[in-house]
């Protein structure tokens, strides 16, 4: 049997939910490994998600940007290069590795180790990697393993790219397709639908809900579809059939509601029907609890065995790589303080944007959640067709719902649509976080011609 290693923490994966965690514990002079199959840190986030997703989506909106300003001057349509696309993709992915290699270097007590986790007992974990089995038993564990693609299994669906085939490193997709069916209408298939879209594909977006982006705010979503290029064909109430290959791609019946079967036939296809939590193994038979959620954490990022702790996407609170590194920190804090809860997540202010093409963007409570919760709210309303910044741009549809509460007039949340949501919805987060009020927010000189003055406009209205 191979020796044990003895160590302070221990990360099951090295992502977000991982190595701020790691590092913060690692300064502090204890003895800590990360274990992560990719032997590389920043989990999938790097390799297959927000990064390089948003390397090609920025390229893509730079090219309708660019048409737009044709009317006005500017020379306006771009030939798409797309291998030269991915190429950046690819260089900022490599270059982020990179760095992350350089500040693991300055750790030297910091050990990643390339391999996959399984739960001995619950301070042992036994690792396959490169140097053969290796076990550690660690002091505290976190488990940060993250999510992984969900695949559907309809006849043909292994025709069908998902987004690790688009955005990881050296992709399966190295050129543009003239047409994509997208079956999934979630955030990363209508990302992708829009970016494509706006990189000349036809695209075709086959949703089974009555409406893509399905449990987000009706009118925030409702605000977004209408502002989507509308070369982008969706179908809702739409279940695939079967996929076939043809000479020239391929083709995918769907039917709509109880309908005939209906055929699109395009280039390539990809899935992006959700992410699943990837739970360790042999963490259930340790006493770990699990839901379909993930493993089960509160706010303090515990689990039911009290020193492992669960962060990121593999506890479901808020699978998204930023609330994923706050989580990490909260767990480092509580680990530090001897398992004693000094720090927690607070999940009522995390922002999120859908990165499409205007993006959408929200934060803590939006209308739809305040009615289902039963929560009293007056709304503050900006319509980017006043702003000025939209209209530079020429990009004036959408706006800002800002939700306070009612005599307070404390910040309880707000969704943008539009021009520049994603910045917007940090500033808003903060606000949020900080329990400004309507009358905080009025006072505050945000810069002109930006579309951020818009948030004081619209609290001016309430104060
Ligand atoms: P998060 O942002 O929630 O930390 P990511 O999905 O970005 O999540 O990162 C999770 C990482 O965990 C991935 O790089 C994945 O390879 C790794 N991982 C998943 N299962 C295991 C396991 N059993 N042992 C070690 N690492 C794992």
């Amino acid at each position: 049997m191979s020796a044990v290693h003895e160590l302070d923490l221990l990360t099951v994966g090295a992502g977000g939910g991982a190595y701020p965690a790691a590092f913060l514990l690692a300064r502090a002079g204890l003895r800590v490994v990360m274990v992560d199959p990719k032997g590389v840190m920043s989990g999938n986030c790097l390799a297959e998600g927000c990064v390089p997703s948003k390397a090609i989506r920025e390229m893509a909106a730079h090219r309708a940007r660019q048409q737009k300003f044709s009317s006005w001057g500017l020379p306006g349509e771009i030939a798409v290069n797309y291998p030269g696309i991915v190429a950046h993709k690819d260089s900022v992915q490599k270059e982020r590795y990179d760095q992350h290699a350089r500040e693991m270097a300055e750790l030297p007590g910091l050990r990643l180790v390339a391999g996959r986790a399984r739960f001995l007992d619950s301070h042992t974990v036994v690792v396959e990697g490169e140097r053969g089995e290796e076990r550690f038993h660690a002091r505290s564990i976190i488990v940060a393993s993250g999510s992984d693609i969900v695949r559907p299994d309809f006849p043909g669906s292994d025709l069908f790219l998902d987004s690790r085939d688009v955005f990881a490193l050296n992709p399966t997709l190295t050129e543009r397709p003239a047409s994509l069916v997208i079956v999934g209408g979630g955030y990363i298939g209508l990302e992708t639908a829009t970016m494509f879209r706006a990189l000349g594909t036809e695209v075709t977006l086959i949703e089974k809900g009555p409406q893509v982006l399905s449990g987000m705010d009706t009118a925030m979503v409702r605000e977004l579809c209408a502002l989507l290029d509308p070369g982008i064909r969706i179908l809702t109430n739409a279940s695939v059939l079967k996929a076939e290959k043809t000479e020239s791609g391929l083709t995918l019946s769907y039917q709509i509601g109880a309908g005939p079967p209906e055929v699109v036939r395009a280039e390539r296809g990809m899935v992006a029907v959700g992410r699943r939590p990837v739970v360790p193994e042999g963490f259930q038979s340790i006493g770990g609890e699990v839901t379909s959620r993930g493993i089960v954490a509160d706010l303090s990022c515990q689990t039911s065995i009290p020193h492992i702790y669960a962060t990121g996407d593999v506890n479901g609170i808020a699978p998204l790589f930023h609330a994923a590194v706050r989580q990490s920190l909260v767990a480092a804090h509580n680990i530090l303080a001897g398992g004693r809860t000094v720090d927690a997540f607070n999940p009522a202010a995390v922002p999120v944007t859908v990165f499409t093409l205007p993006e959408a963007a929200w934060v803590g409570i939006v209308p739809d959640e305040a009615r289902r919760r039963g929560i009293p709210f007056v709304n503050a309303r900006y319509d980017f067709a006043e702003d000025s910044r939209a209209q530079i741009l020429g990009e004036s549809g959408g706006g800002i719902t800002l939700l306070f509460e009612p005599g307070s007039l404390r910040l309880l949340g707000g969704t943008v649509v539009g021009v520049d949501a994603a910045s917007l919805v940090g500033e808003i987060g903060l606000a949020v976080a900080g329990r400004l009020t309507a009358r905080d927010l009025a006072h505050f000189p945000d810069q002109h011609p930006m579309a951020a003055e818009g948030i004081g406009k619209a609290a001016r209205s309430l104060v």
